[in-house]
């Protein structure tokens, strides 16, 4: 009987210490909650060190890349030049130069569809009677590249 009732007694005993263990873990956070928790301030740390664009910073476009690296096929429509040192003749007649009758040493231009000819003083004429198919049966292969008109009929001695 006594021993019965001590049994009992430690029976409710361990309940309560059941119940508060049981309690005790209910209260403490779980561990994946603690990593979530570590995981999102280290999240919220991470994206406040991104700094926020600034509206007043200039964006770096690829405008500005040097000519060499522009695709070929952009820098042509600049225009196409060749030497043309002796006489021109187009149409059986010999060109001079209307404003300093020159006929000879001429710098030839093809650009944007037109033919034009630059003299040795400077002249130059948009001669009509040349196209883009005439300058390119007569210009060979295309050796140097100019980053200018100016730096193209320097090179070619003007
Ligand atoms: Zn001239």
């Amino acid at each position: 009987m006594f021993n019965r009732r001590r049994e009992a007694r430690d029976q409710e005993e361990l309940r309560r210490a059941g119940r508060e263990m049981w309690d005790y873990f209910q209260s403490i956070p779980s561990p994946l909650e603690e990593l979530d928790q570590e995981e999102a301030g280290a999240l919220a740390a991470a994206t406040a060190a991104v700094p926020e664009p600034d509206p007043a910073e200039p964006t770096v476009v690829a405008d500005f890349l040097p000519p060499s690296f522009v695709a070929p096929s952009q820098r042509e429509t600049a225009g196409l030049m060749m030497p043309w040192p002796g006489p021109l003749v187009v149409d059986g007649e010999i060109v001079t130069c209307s404003r300093c009758e020159t006929y000879r040493d001429w710098i030839v231009l093809s650009t944007q569809g037109r033919v034009w000819l630059r003299c040795r003083a400077g002249h130059e004429t948009h001669e009509t009677r040349l196209d883009t198919a005439w300058f390119n049966r007569n210009s060979g292969p295309m050796t140097e590249e100019h980053g200018s008109y100016e730096d193209g009929i320097r090179f070619l001695g003007h």
